[in-house]
């Protein structure tokens, strides 16, 4: 909110000053460090930054905002290709993106920059600081004591205890561990946290009442995802896919647990979750403009005796992601995948409201008319109810 607050107040500021160089600094943002935070960060503001300057009658160019680090390319975690997409898409948002500049010094109206050896120093009204995660006071202060790095991380061995003291369990940010057989430490990160906190939680148990066995640390992690902004990309798709401005956007989720089944002695038993969603746009008239349907099928087995025998660290993709994937595209008397046939039904639902859609002619929940079962031979009883929800909830 600080920031949100202090940002408004530069671009309000800016509105009355009339000095040109006072002006421009009160509209110049730099970002410190290109890792997640700093580049979900600059790519936010890169998109709010028209919506403050329609407000307040700025134009875009005497903005600016620099993301600047210290490394060769920004989130060096991800893969050089990866590293490159994310700075191609900051500068296209118009964010001057500086590598290999270390942030040596920030005062009230700029920052100061080492490039090699070389120290410059650049206007700035404001200077947003993601250089990296720092430990609690209590953590930074433990980690005087005890093995640490990077930060006042502590180090941990395989069964999340200090490397120096076996009755002290750390966990999360805090926690400094690298997997055998990776290169880099467990990231700074929700899932992280998540899995150490069951592993050490299993181990206190363990050495307090000293039944069971210890659990190595073993986390599988699902992958990371950066945002580098959102909104003009999903507005872009959207447009592309026929909405108009002014269109209200509605989402729409049921989920069944119809398919579930219990186990018996010889077979296992499924608890199915089957949720489908559709994201789409109405215009005034309530009429969808442009649509999208998907769905996640998430299976969890178990035996008789009711434990659970699915691995519950895998990943589980929607259909959309699994595409040809699923395999119905040969089972199917028309050829087509799952996903095709929902993009069709999503395509069809075009230029109809949510009402039409629902009186689509079906034989138990299958189109049964000709044209649309040339494209559609799925169940389409979610998909309608997906799409009612979805117009009723637009705003
Ligand atoms: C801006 C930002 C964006 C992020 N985005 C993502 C993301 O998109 N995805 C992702 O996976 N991760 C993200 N993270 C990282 C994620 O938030 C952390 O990895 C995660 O929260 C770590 O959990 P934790 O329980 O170890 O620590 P925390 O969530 O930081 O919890 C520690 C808690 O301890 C409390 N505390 C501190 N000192 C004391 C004390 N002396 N006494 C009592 N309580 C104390 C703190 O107030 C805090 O509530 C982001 C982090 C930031 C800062």
């Amino acid at each position: 909110m600080r920031l949100r607050d202090r940002i408004h107040d530069c671009f309000r500021l800016a509105a009355d000053e009339p000095d040109g160089e006072k002006r421009r600094r009160l509209l110049t943002f730099y970002v410190a460090g290109a890792g997640f935070t700093g580049v979900e960060m600059i790519g936010e503001l890169a998109e709010y930054v028209p919506i403050l300057c329609k407000r307040f009658h700025i134009r875009r160019e005497d903005v600016k905002l620099v993301d600047v680090d210290g490394l060769p390319r920004p989130v060096p975690v991800l893969p050089e290709k990866l590293s490159g997409r994310v700075e191609r898409r900051l500068t296209k948002m118009g964010v001057e993106v500086v590598m290999n500049a270390s942030v040596v010094g920030v005062g009230e109206n700029f920052i100061r920059l080492k490039q090699k050896d070389t120290v410059s120093e650049h206007a700035a009204g404001t200077v947003i600081w993601t250089a990296g995660i720092e430990s609690a006071e209590i953590t930074a202060d433990a980690a005087k004591e005890v093995r640490s790095a990077g930060r006042g991380r502590i180090e941990v061995d395989s069964y999340l205890r200090s490397v120096d003291h076996e009755n002290v369990f750390v966990i999360g940010d805090n926690m400094f561990y690298t997997v055998p057989g990776e290169e880099r430490p467990v990231p700074q990160m929700v899932e992280n946290a998540e899995h150490s906190a069951g592993t050490a939680a299993n181990n206190i148990a363990v050495s307090v009442t000293k039944k069971g066995s210890m659990q190595e640390y073993s986390p599988k992690f699902h992958g990371i995802m950066v945002c580098v902004g959102g909104r003009s990309q999903a507005v872009a798709n959207a447009t592309e896919m026929g909405a108009q401005a002014g269109d209200k956007l509605g989402v729409g989720v049921v989920t069944s647990i119809a398919d579930s089944t219990d186990a018996a002695a010889d077979a296992e038993g499924v608890a199915q979750a089957y949720t489908t969603v559709s994201a789409l746009t109405v215009n005034a008239d309530g009429v969808i403009t442009s649509a999208q349907i998907d769905a996640v099928q998430a299976n969890v087995k178990f035996d008789a005796t009711g434990k659970i025998t699915t691995d519950l660290t895998a990943a589980v993709d929607s259909q959309n992601v699994i595409g040809a994937g699923y395999g119905m595209k040969a089972a199917s008397s028309i050829g087509k995948e799952w996903n095709e046939q929902a993009a069709a039904y999503a395509q069809y639902a075009i230029g109809k409201t949510a009402d039409e859609v629902n009186g689509t002619a079906v034989t138990e929940g299958v189109p049964s008319d000709a044209d649309l079962a040339a494209s559609v031979t799925i169940h389409v009883t979610d998909f309608n109810s997906v799409i009612t929800k979805a117009a009723d909830s637009a705003k």
